[in-house]
């Protein structure tokens, strides 16, 4: 029987060349995946970091997928990229979050907004996984409305000193550098990115959030820093760029996000196939009764339509990646990257319920292969954006911008 990750590979070269060196990458994706398979499941039990992700991920030459060969980087494009991410997704959202963070939030964000130097001193070490990323926006009363964050910043001669907290930052604990977002001093505009050295004095890791849903694999902390000094040349973009910083990153990391769900539908997919097929109740396979079928059929079709759609999306960044002067193509590449974040994680939900469903009680387990998907694909609603807010931004452009919700 396919894959349904060859399936994807196929269906993806219709979209676009796949080169052998593409090919070759998705090989070592599918080794790495096969060999996290059990420290994942049994991280998920232990509910700790898999710390088995970076290390896996750099024997196979896989932390700077997106990032450009003169970087030490495997130089793919966005539907590529997007196709790990999906093979990633398979394992579930915390490998997802791993990945996404520090590839999509991180190395993708130095590649395009680092000077040459940031470049050859951090993205280079970034890609090869010397280096792990993480990225810290969100504050306790800074969500979905970043522009009231309250970490400062105060420059005394080139450095710069930070102070401030984050909250449920992914890879917060384990990050070497974070993209930091602060506001001058006393001001609440100019909003500034920093890359900031964890073990500068001044950073501090409060509480690592263990408390989560779910998400068990996915290291995810509270910071705060003290006059954590960050040196001139580690500003990343000009002062007052933060907001475009941010929002750029985020582009990046919502197609990584949408293209993980796929993962998880297609896991969802393949462990329901197998379980409805042996387990019999009433006198025959339960996949033999309608009801059932039904849950099957939500699955492959939430798969099928979310899947297309976000290659979509990873086509239309790449164009934009291809012609960074034409703003109509990046407002483009933002709005149908919020689409597919927002219909392929609602469709994973959904389709990890009908999974969990279909393995009725053994589902509810979290030994079972499908109940992580339930519990960690709510995750997807909620970060890089929520649901709301990306109904918001989809709305708008509907309408225009004097319906904009918000500015
Ligand atoms: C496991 C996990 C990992 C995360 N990782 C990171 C990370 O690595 N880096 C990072 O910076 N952040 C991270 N986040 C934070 C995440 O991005 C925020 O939780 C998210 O943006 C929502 O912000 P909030 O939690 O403050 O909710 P709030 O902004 O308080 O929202 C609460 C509710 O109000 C709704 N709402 C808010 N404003 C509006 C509006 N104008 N109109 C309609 N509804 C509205 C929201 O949609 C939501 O339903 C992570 C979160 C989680 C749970």
């Amino acid at each position: 029987m396919e894959k349904l990750f060859e399936r994807s590979i196929r269906d993806a070269s219709k979209l676009m060349k796949l080169t052998e060196d593409d090919h070759n990458l998705f090989r070592r994706v599918d080794q790495a995946c096969d060999e996290l398979l059990i420290p994942e499941f049994e991280k998920y039990i232990e509910r700790k970091f898999n710390d088995q992700v970076p290390v896996i991920l750099r024997k196979y030459d896989l932390m700077g997928i997106p990032i450009s060969k003169k970087y030490g980087g495997g130089g793919a494009g966005t539907l590529v990229h997007s196709l790990t991410l999906e093979r990633f997704g398979q394992l579930g959202l915390g490998v997802v979050t791993f990945v996404d963070v520090h590839q999509a939030l991180g190395c993708m964000t130095l590649q395009e907004w680092g000077t040459e130097e940031q470049k050859q001193r951090y993205l280079t070490k970034a890609a090869t996984g010397e280096v792990v990323l993480a990225y810290a926006l969100t504050e306790p009363e800074a969500g979905s409305d970043p522009v009231s964050l309250k970490t400062q910043f105060r420059k005394d001669g080139d450095d710069y000193y930070v102070t401030g907290s984050k909250y449920l930052i992914s890879n917060g604990s384990v990050a070497d550098r974070l993209i930091v977002f602060a506001y001058p001093e006393g001001q609440a505009k100019g909003m500034t990115a920093f890359l900031v050295d964890s073990k500068e004095k001044g950073f501090y890791v409060d509480m690592k959030l263990e408390e989560k849903m779910g998400l068990f694999t996915s290291d995810t902390a509270m910071l705060s820093f003290d006059n954590l000094r960050v040196r001139g040349e580690d500003r990343i973009g000009e002062e007052g760029r933060g907001l475009a910083v941010a929002y750029s990153a985020l582009l990046n990391g919502r197609i990584g996000i949408a293209s993980g769900c796929l993962g998880v539908m297609e896991d969802c997919l393949n462990q329901v196939k197998e379980r409805v097929s042996s387990r019999t109740q009433h006198g025959k396979a339960i996949g033999k009764h309608q009801l059932i079928q039904r849950h099957v059929a939500r699955i492959a079709s939430n798969l099928e339509s979310a899947r297309w759609l976000t290659y979509q999306a990873a086509l239309k960044k790449e164009e934009y990646d291809g012609n960074k002067t034409d703003l109509g193509l990046r407002s483009e590449a933002d709005r149908i990257s919020a689409v597919a974040k927002y219909v392929s994680s609602r469709a994973a939900f959904e389709s990890a319920d009908s999974a969990v469903q279909c393995f009725g009680g053994f589902g509810y387990s979290i030994l079972s292969p499908v109940a992580k998907h339930l519990i960690d694909t709510r995750v997807a609603r909620i970060y890089e954006g929520t649901d709301e807010v990306m109904e918001l931004k989809i709305a708008s452009t509907v309408l225009g911008k004097d319906f904009e919700a918000y500015r």
